[in-house]
Formats: structure tokens, C-alpha cells, sequence
């Protein structure tokens, strides 16, 4: 029912910065190495996500729109996900709630393209291609103008886009990335770009960083690699000197994905805890590696909570690996 799907497809895809989100994260798990975003109005009216990644086969182009039909991962591993992907939600709910096309050449195969609107599917056809995949996205919730009229101003979906792209870039610096604003039909802006960068994670995580939250942060930035109980940590945190006035400069991620949670914002606080008045905000890029059934990042489909098995393991790392770098650079 198309009317059921358009409802349930706005809990995955909430704002065009979600459908950027999805997307992108698909480019990813395709083993991309090259994506390029263009969105234009701030993606109300289109997103276009074109990545280097393995592509996706002609016969499998109608499956990988149909609701339900291509979770990577089956039903009975819902708790087991390793990759960005486990719902097979994400292009089914785009093409109930925008009109959408799909462009795709697998290594050693034609290209093909097949569009959806409404959450009816066209015939896939061939297309032409060099390799890789091309998702088009045109006029977000056209049909659901009920959800229209939640969108922001074009600038303030644009931002939420670049946000999004910058943190799935600070997963990914072995990645390139480059956003382009198409608004107004003229020249396309280039708003972000990050080539790939090269080197060991540490290396290639610390030149984005720099080329994301600038030469201050960098120089700032102690280097943090610990474990405990299976709970690995790794990331950047600066030096208290680099504080902020608010928590802009916080990007923490679960199993490389992008995650806002009040417990680990609050594990990072209590980390700078001696070394910060109450309105300075310590920066910190962090990952955490779990054993996927320890953590539930399935919480709600397009919300990035999470919630760990064991939340004082998690904790306990952060404040203790935190202080440890801080109490080595001094403090
Ligand atoms: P999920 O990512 O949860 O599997 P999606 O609806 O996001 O579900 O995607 C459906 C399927 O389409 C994916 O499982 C994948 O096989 C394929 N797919 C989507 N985007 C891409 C892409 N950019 N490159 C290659 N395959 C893709
Ligand atoms: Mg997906």
C-alpha cells in the first residue's frame, strides 16, 4: 500500500540531509572511493550521490527498490550489523517519498537505469555509464506535502547536508569527497571537497581532520588508541586549550557510524572534567569498535542513538584513555 509506505518511508528519510545520509552511506558500503554529492535547494528539489563502488547488477536494480527485499544482512541478524546498511529501507523509502533513478555498471557488465515514482517502478533499461553507481533524487516529499511544509530554508537543509557529509568523510578518510551545490540552474559550487587521503588510518584521520576542523584542531589533537574489554577507542582528542564554547567540535562514531549519545557526550565531558569550566566543551573525534551484538544502533531507523550493552565499559574507556593522553601531554 502506497500510502503506508509513504508514512513509514518518512521515519527512515526525515529531511534531504537523511536521503544524503543513506546514499552516501550505501556509496561506502559499495567500497567506494570517490563519491560526489550534488544537491541543489538544499536538496529539496534534487540530490545526486555518484560513487566508484562495485555497482549494482541490471537484474538486481528492481529488487534493490522493492521494500524489504535487499537487507544485506537477513531478519534473524538484525543485532549482527557490520556494515552501514541492514535495513533495505533506505532507496525503497526514497522512491515512496521523491522520484528516484538508479544508474548502475558492475566490473564487466552494461550498464542499466531504472526510476521509480510514488513507488511505482519503471522497466530497467539500458544506460550509459563508464562504471560504478548514479542515484538520483528529485523533489523530496512531493507527494507527501504534509512533510513539506517541516522543511527548513534551503540554507538551513544545506547545512544539515554538509554536517552530514563532513562526519561520514571523518569516518572514511581513505575516501574522497566532494559536495556540490546546483542551486539556480547555473554553475555548480563546489562547497566541501576532501580527496582521498593517504597513510595508516591514524595518518589519513588526522590530515581530514585538519582539512575538516582546521590547522588549530590538528595541532591541538592528541592521538588516542585504547581498549578495554573488546571495546576498542581510537580518534583524536585536543588539549583542553582547545576547548570550545559549545560541542560543535564532537564527533563520535559507533562502528563507523556517525552517532549523537548523551552517555558518551557525557563520558567525554567527565574525561576534561578538572580541566574545563562548565562552559568550555572539549573537541574530540572519537571511534568506537564493538562487537555488533553489544551495542544496538538500531534504536530508530533515522535517529543516531545507540545503546550499549554495557554502557560503563564504554564509559569507563573513554574517561580512562582520555585522561591517560591528557596526563601524558602534561595535564
Ligand atoms: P541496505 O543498504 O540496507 O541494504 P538500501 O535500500 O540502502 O538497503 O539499498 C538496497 C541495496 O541496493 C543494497 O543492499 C545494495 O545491494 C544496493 N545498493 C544501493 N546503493 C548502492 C550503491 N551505491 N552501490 C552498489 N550497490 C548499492
Ligand atoms: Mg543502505
Amino acid at each position: 500500500d502506497s500510502a503506508i509506505n509513504r508514512i513509514a518511508a518518512g521515519e527512515v528519510v526525515e529531511r534531504p540531509a537523511s536521503a544524503v545520509k543513506e546514499l552516501v552511506e550505501n556509496s561506502i558500503d559499495a567500497g567506494a572511493t570517490r563519491i560526489e554529492i550534488t544537491y541543489a535547494d538544499g536538496g529539496k528539489t534534487f540530490i545526486r550521490v555518484v560513487d566508484d563502488g562495485c555497482g549494482i547488477p541490471a537484474q538486481d536494480l528492481p529488487l534493490a527498490m522493492a521494500r524489504h527485499a535487499t537487507s544485506k544482512i537477513d531478519g534473524s541478524d538484525l543485532l549482527n550489523i557490520h556494515t552501514f546498511g541492514f535495513r533495505g529501507e533506505a532507496l525503497p523509502s526514497l522512491g515512496a517519498v521523491g522520484r528516484l533513478k538508479i544508474t548502475s555498471r558492475p566490473k564487466g557488465e552494461e550498464a542499466a537505469t531504472i526510476s521509480t515514482a510514488g513507488g511505482v517502478q519503471s522497466a530497467v533499461k539500458p544506460a550509459a555509464l563508464t562504471s560504478g553507481t548514479v542515484v538520483e533524487l528529485r523533489d523530496l516529499f512531493y507527494a507527501t506535502p504534509a512533510r513539506l511544509k517541516f522543511m527548513r530554508t534551503d540554507r538551513a537543509e544545506a547545512g544539515a547536508i554538509t554536517d552530514v557529509v563532513k562526519r561520514l568523510a571523518m569516518a572514511e578518510p581513505h575516501v574522497g569527497f566532494i559536495l556540490r551545490d546546483a542551486s539556480g540552474g547555473g554553475a555548480e559550487r563546489v562547497t566541501f571537497r576532501a580527496d582521498p587521503e593517504n597513510g595508516d588510518l591514524f595518518d589519513a584521520l588526522h590530515a581530514r581532520l585538519r582539512k575538516i576542523l582546521g590547522a588549530e584542531f590538528a595541532e591541538n589533537a592528541l592521538l588516542i588508541d585504547a581498549e578495554r574489554e573488546g571495546i576498542s577507542l581510537t580518534g583524536y582528542a585536543a588539549l583542553p586549550t582547545y576547548s570550545r564554547g559549545s560541542s560543535v567540535a564532537q564527533f563520535l562514531f559507533v562502528n563507523g557510524r556517525p552517532v549523537r549519545d548523551k552517555m558518551l557526550v557525557g563520558a567525554l565531558r567527565g574525561a576534561y572534567f578538572d580541566f574545563l569550566s562548565r562552559d568550555r566543551h572539549p573537541a574530540a573525534v572519537l571511534f568506537l569498535e564493538v562487537e555488533p551484538t553489544r551495542v544496538d544502533v538500531n534504536v530508530h531507523p533515522a535517529k543516531s542513538e545507540v545503546r550499549f550493552r554495557e554502557p560503563g565499559v564504554a564509559r569507563g574507556l573513554i574517561v580512562s584513555a582520555l585522561r591517560h593522553a591528557l596526563a601524558q601531554a602534561g595535564h
